[in-house]
């Protein structure tokens, strides 16, 4: 707790007329965010039975992690349960109903990383696991490596006796439809889907002890090419937590993503230079990302529980839980508060 915060709490204290010893035992602030993805996603679009599924779906997630911070539990326990219902709703591109590869295949790319040890773990291009946040964090807590890509990740997962699902359960009619549409209009020579519309998924989150960590989870980019990693499992790009200033998970076209490091930009902006978080997150996407020709946006939380959900495309599914209780849920850019 910083001084004018104690400050402040000790007034409320004598206010209310609580003593010292219950005023710490409430402990630093928890919250937590998470995000489906960012793109071209405006009103009328989908239809309302998708929309109140999606909507559904990022609450159940922001709850769950919530439930845990509210218990003691840790920011990494909270990221991880939120992106596993994520990877498990088969609106967003992760886990089951993950975007295909141009051949239809399904290659999932996670990460994970927590801002107390700065320890991180992902997998890149792996098939079959029902939840790649879960082989990530089994990457950064059981080996001494931080990424494992394809085969040798696979295989990792497996000795940690994870879940494997066949390939086709992982594929959805949306997804197909989907490819099989980005394919036609490609032979077209028109602009790809692929380009404007994403649905990574991710979570952010500070616990009662302080400590931030960040997850993302993805199936990449619709139509990519066999092989192609994007930002999602690459610290410092799609990912980063630490302590000192903040936790991001990213979502949008990965190759710029990485080129501009942004999750580890927003981080050390903050550090570097004394700006807040929500203006540091707004530079980066609004700015920085913006004038490169990047789409996407970030969720954001920062070491006192402040939480930014920052994208410059024309919506972004997101969900908070922030430090005051107060849930807040939004998709398109006029929800942003
Ligand atoms: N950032 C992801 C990627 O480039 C895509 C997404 O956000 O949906 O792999």
């Amino acid at each position: 707790m910083n001084s004018t915060r104690l400050l402040f709490s000790l007034l409320a204290a004598l206010a209310m007329n609580v003593t010292m010893a219950e005023l710490q035992a409430e402990g630093p602030p928890i919250a937590i965010a998470v995000h489906g993805g960012a793109g071209t996603i405006e009103r009328g679009q989908m239809s309302e039975e998708r929309e109140a599924s999606i909507r559904a779906a990022l609450t159940a997630a922001v709850e769950a992690g919530q439930a845990i911070l509210a218990e003691g539990g840790s920011s990494l326990g909270a990221v991880a349960a939120a992106v596993r219902i994520l990877e498990d709703a088969p609106e967003f591109n992760a886990g089951r109903g993950a975007v295909l590869t141009a051949e239809g295949r399904v290659e999932l790319d996670a990460s994970v990383m927590v801002g107390d040890t700065l320890d991180a773990g992902a997998v890149a291009s792996v098939r079959g696991v029902r939840h790649p946040i879960d082989a990530a964090r089994h990457v950064m807590e059981d080996s001494p490596h931080v990424m494992l890509v394809g085969l040798g990740a696979e295989q990792f997962a497996q000795a940690a006796g994870l879940e494997f699902k066949d390939e086709d359960w992982f594929i959805t009619d949306f997804r197909a439809e989907q490819l099989r549409s980005i394919q036609e209009s490609q032979s077209r020579g028109e602009t790809q889907l692929s380009e404007s519309w994403f649905s990574t998924v991710g979570a952010v989150a500070i616990d009662s002890h302080g400590n931030l960590a960040a997850a993302t989870s993805t199936g990449g980019m619709s139509n990519k090419r066999f092989g192609r990693v994007g930002d999602s499992p690459i610290i410092g790009a799609g990912t980063y937590a630490d302590n000192r200033s903040c936790a991001v998970s990213a979502t949008g076209h990965g190759e710029y993503f990485i080129r501009h490091v942004v999750a580890y930009d927003i981080c050390a902006r903050m550090r570097y230079s004394d700006i807040s978080l929500e203006e540091s997150a707004d530079i980066v996407i609004n700015q920085v990302l913006n004038e490169a020709g990047g789409d996407g946006g970030v969720i954001a939380i920062d070491n006192q529980g402040r939480v930014t959900m920052p994208f410059n495309t024309a919506g972004m599914y997101r969900a908070a839980i922030h430090a005051d209780g107060r849930l807040e849920v939004g998709i398109y850019d006029d929800e942003t508060e």
